[in-house]
Protein backbone atom coordinates (compact mmCIF):
# COMPACT_ATOMS: atom_id res chain seq x y z
CA UNK A 1 0.00 0.00 0.00
CA UNK A 2 1.47 3.39 -0.90
CA UNK A 3 1.24 6.34 1.28
CA UNK A 4 -0.70 8.94 1.59
CA UNK A 5 -0.71 12.57 0.78
CA UNK A 6 -1.86 14.65 3.49
CA UNK A 7 -2.28 18.48 3.36
CA UNK A 8 -2.92 20.90 6.16
CA UNK A 9 -3.61 24.70 5.98
CA UNK A 10 -2.31 26.66 9.35
CA UNK A 11 -3.53 29.62 9.39
CA UNK A 12 -1.94 31.83 12.62
CA UNK A 13 -5.33 31.17 14.25
CA UNK A 14 -7.22 32.84 11.18
CA UNK A 15 -7.07 36.35 13.00
CA UNK A 16 -3.51 36.83 11.68
CA UNK A 17 -3.66 39.92 8.97
CA UNK A 18 -1.42 37.79 7.05
CA UNK A 19 -4.55 35.55 6.13
CA UNK A 20 -7.33 37.93 6.10
CA UNK A 21 -7.18 38.57 2.01
CA UNK A 22 -8.47 34.65 1.76
CA UNK A 23 -11.39 32.46 2.71
CA UNK A 24 -9.72 29.85 4.87
CA UNK A 25 -12.67 27.31 3.82
CA UNK A 26 -12.90 28.24 0.41
CA UNK A 27 -9.26 27.57 -0.41
CA UNK A 28 -9.64 24.22 1.69
CA UNK A 29 -12.90 23.25 -0.32
CA UNK A 30 -11.30 23.81 -3.85
CA UNK A 31 -7.86 21.79 -2.30
CA UNK A 32 -9.96 19.28 -1.66
CA UNK A 33 -12.36 19.03 -4.83
CA UNK A 34 -9.40 19.06 -7.13
CA UNK A 35 -8.19 16.16 -5.25
CA UNK A 36 -4.23 17.47 -5.25
CA UNK A 37 -4.21 15.32 -2.07
CA UNK A 38 -5.58 12.16 -0.16
CA UNK A 39 -7.03 14.04 2.59
CA UNK A 40 -6.93 17.57 3.73
CA UNK A 41 -7.47 19.31 7.19
CA UNK A 42 -7.46 22.85 8.61
CA UNK A 43 -5.01 23.22 12.24
CA UNK A 44 -5.17 27.18 13.84
CA UNK A 45 -2.03 27.21 15.09
CA UNK A 46 0.50 24.42 14.18
CA UNK A 47 3.87 25.47 16.05
CA UNK A 48 2.49 25.47 19.26
CA UNK A 49 2.54 22.54 22.05
CA UNK A 50 -0.94 20.85 20.82
CA UNK A 51 -0.14 21.47 17.14
CA UNK A 52 2.95 19.60 17.96
CA UNK A 53 0.94 17.23 19.35
CA UNK A 54 -1.52 16.97 16.64
CA UNK A 55 1.47 16.30 14.77
CA UNK A 56 2.66 13.75 16.24
CA UNK A 57 -0.73 11.67 16.49
CA UNK A 58 -1.83 11.73 13.23
CA UNK A 59 1.90 11.20 11.77
CA UNK A 60 2.69 7.87 14.32
CA UNK A 61 0.49 5.69 12.36
CA UNK A 62 3.23 5.78 9.07
CA UNK A 63 0.04 6.38 7.06
CA UNK A 64 1.04 9.35 5.44
CA UNK A 65 4.20 9.49 3.28
CA UNK A 66 4.03 13.23 2.35
CA UNK A 67 2.72 15.94 4.12
CA UNK A 68 2.16 19.31 2.39
CA UNK A 69 1.95 22.67 4.49
CA UNK A 70 0.68 25.95 3.26
CA UNK A 71 1.49 28.28 6.03
CA UNK A 72 4.37 30.51 6.75
CA UNK A 73 7.96 30.79 5.40
CA UNK A 74 9.18 27.59 4.64
CA UNK A 75 11.92 27.81 6.16
CA UNK A 76 10.74 28.70 9.93
CA UNK A 77 8.39 25.45 9.06
CA UNK A 78 11.23 23.25 8.88
CA UNK A 79 12.76 24.60 12.05
CA UNK A 80 9.50 24.44 13.71
CA UNK A 81 8.18 20.91 12.81
CA UNK A 82 11.50 19.24 13.05
CA UNK A 83 11.71 17.96 16.93
CA UNK A 84 8.08 17.08 16.00
CA UNK A 85 9.32 15.17 12.84
CA UNK A 86 12.32 13.32 14.80
CA UNK A 87 9.75 12.04 17.54
CA UNK A 88 7.69 10.13 15.40
CA UNK A 89 10.46 8.78 12.89
CA UNK A 90 9.03 11.10 9.87
CA UNK A 91 11.28 11.97 7.21
CA UNK A 92 11.83 15.92 7.43
CA UNK A 93 12.51 15.49 3.71
CA UNK A 94 8.85 14.00 2.73
CA UNK A 95 7.82 17.42 4.21
CA UNK A 96 6.69 20.19 1.11
CA UNK A 97 6.55 23.56 2.79
CA UNK A 98 4.34 26.19 1.11
CA UNK A 99 3.94 30.15 2.56
CA UNK A 100 0.77 31.51 1.29
CA UNK A 101 0.90 35.03 3.26
CA UNK A 102 -0.95 37.61 2.39
CA UNK A 103 -2.65 35.40 -0.22
CA UNK A 104 -6.19 35.86 -1.49
CA UNK A 105 -8.56 32.43 -2.24
CA UNK A 106 -7.62 32.37 -5.76
CA UNK A 107 -3.89 33.06 -5.55
CA UNK A 108 -3.20 30.75 -2.61
CA UNK A 109 -5.31 27.47 -3.98
CA UNK A 110 -2.84 28.45 -7.51
CA UNK A 111 0.23 28.44 -5.20
CA UNK A 112 -1.03 24.73 -3.89
CA UNK A 113 -2.13 22.97 -6.96
CA UNK A 114 1.77 24.34 -8.34
CA UNK A 115 2.80 23.03 -5.09
CA UNK A 116 1.02 19.63 -5.78
CA UNK A 117 1.96 19.57 -9.19
CA UNK A 118 5.91 20.30 -8.52
CA UNK A 119 6.27 18.14 -5.85
CA UNK A 120 4.54 14.27 -7.05
S1 LIG B 1 3.07 27.40 11.85
FE1 LIG B 1 3.29 29.39 10.85
S2 LIG B 1 1.24 29.80 9.99
FE2 LIG B 1 1.01 28.22 11.54
S3 LIG B 1 0.50 29.32 13.44
FE3 LIG B 1 2.72 28.99 13.41
S4 LIG B 1 3.54 30.89 12.54
FE4 LIG B 1 1.34 30.81 12.00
Amino acid sequence: MSGKKGFVLCVCQGTCPSFTKMDIFGVLADVRREKCFDYVCLHPQLCVGDGEEFLKVFLSGGATEKLYIAACDPQMQCKMYRDTFEAVGFDKSKHIALDIRNKTTEEAVAAIREMAANNP
